[in-house]
């Protein structure tokens, strides 16, 4: 019998899961899973989106033009080189989808974000990883992957799930290594978090290149991960592109609200920047004190690492029984460790307890 057939190596991609939601026995878990905010939402999206419900019949603007301004005041950035998506997720689909042919590669770190990676698939690329030394990684580590056959190069900075931070010159590096029709992309999910005075977000050299784009999102410092907005700063033929692949409304009219109320409420953000900023380096240190390893972060999430693979499975459970929902690494190629998102106050020293607990048991 003769059946539809996807193109080939669409069934060898294994799909994207996100991270756990419930814990069995318990209605309203504590969950640390997706490196969502721990705080919510400003009260002023929130007040914009049930606004922007009421007027749900209308489509939106298919042009996102009130929050590309919005975005391009908040950041000092032209709006007509901005372009918004469903999620950062989509826009790096779409830039898969626009300039990947058969065969080509496509670097990314090896703990890099695992859509990179599913990116490649879909297009019908070879997905390479950089080694990392560490869970750190430098531009020779990619450079010395590079190919004729290169076409994009992903960059999570700070990267999702190590949350290790390139320096500015590492970037910089990178970037004058690769040949000019080699696209590099700067995907900043974190970048808000960034302290760092030597962060390199990518709007510098995208300003100065057309080979670079810079993603941010609204999921993480902004809590707006359920309406699905993120954006590109993209060199004005790479806007043009990105504007042709993508589907007419794909920001949906509450989102684009949203975000634009969010921007202005510059109080929630830093309190969200300020509360990582303290959090993220008290759970290494002490997680480390208990005798773990743990990874200095850049992003609101921590890495830890467990002795065997075995541990880390026994450890995630452990919390989960407690209703404390953290995620094992298996899934990203890391299966030693699991991924902790910074929570409130409360949160973090019950997932603090526990992990003692878990050690002296
Ligand atoms: C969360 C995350 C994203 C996706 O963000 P959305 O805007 O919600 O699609 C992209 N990159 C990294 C590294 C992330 O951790």
């Amino acid at each position: 019998m003769k059946s539809p057939d996807p193109r080939p190596g669409i069934l060898d991609i294994k799909p994207y899961r996100g991270g756990v939601s419930d814990a069995p026995g318990f209605d309203a878990p504590i969950k640390l899973s997706s490196n969502e905010n721990c705080f919510g939402c400003s009260p002023d999206a929130s007040a914009a989106m049930t606004k922007a419900l009421a007027s749900a019949e209308r489509y939106p603007d298919g042009g996102v033009t009130l929050l590309r301004e919005a975005i391009a005041k908040t950041y000092d950035l032209p709006a007509d080189r901005l372009v918004c998506g469903c999620g950062s997720d989509e826009l790096l689909q779409l830039l898969g989808k626009a300039y990947l042919r058969d065969g080509d590669e496509v670097l990314h770190a090896q703990n890099g974000f695992l859509t990179y990676k599913l990116i490649a698939l879909q297009n019908c690329a070879v997905p390479i990883a950089a080694p990392e030394t560490n869970l750190c990684i430098d531009a020779d580590a990619f450079l010395s992957k590079v190919s004729a056959r290169t076409r994009m190069v992903f960059l999570a900075n700070p990267n999702n799930p190590t949350g290790f931070l390139m320096p500015r010159k590492e970037v910089r590096k990178l970037h004058a290594g690769l040949p000019k029709d080699v696209l590099l992309v700067i995907d900043g999910a974190y970048a808000e978090f960034v302290r760092d005075d030597d962060y390199e977000g990518g709007f510098a050299l995208v300003n100065s290149h057309d080979n670079v784009v810079a993603t941010r999102t609204f999921s993480k410092s902004y809590g707006l991960a359920g309406l699905r907005v993120g954006w590109a700063y993209c060199p004005k033929t790479v806007a043009a592109v990105l504007n042709r692949v993508r589907s007419p409304f794909n920001v949906n009219a509450v989102a684009q609200s949203a975000a634009i109320a969010a921007l202005g409420d510059t109080d929630f953000l830093n309190k969200s920047v300020d509360h990582v900023a303290k959090w993220a380096p008290k759970i290494e240190a002490e997680v480390k004190k208990l005798g773990l390893k743990a990874f200095p972060s850049a992003g609101n999430f921590v890495l830890i690492g467990l002795s065997t693979p075995e541990e880390a499975d026994a450890l995630e459970q452990f919390l989960s029984a407690r209703g404390l929902i953290i995620r094992g690494m298996r899934g990203f190629g890391l299966p030693g460790y699991v991924r902790m998102s910074v929570g409130t106050d409360e949160d973090n020293k019950a997932v603090i307890a526990a992990i003692s607990d878990f050690i002296r048991q």
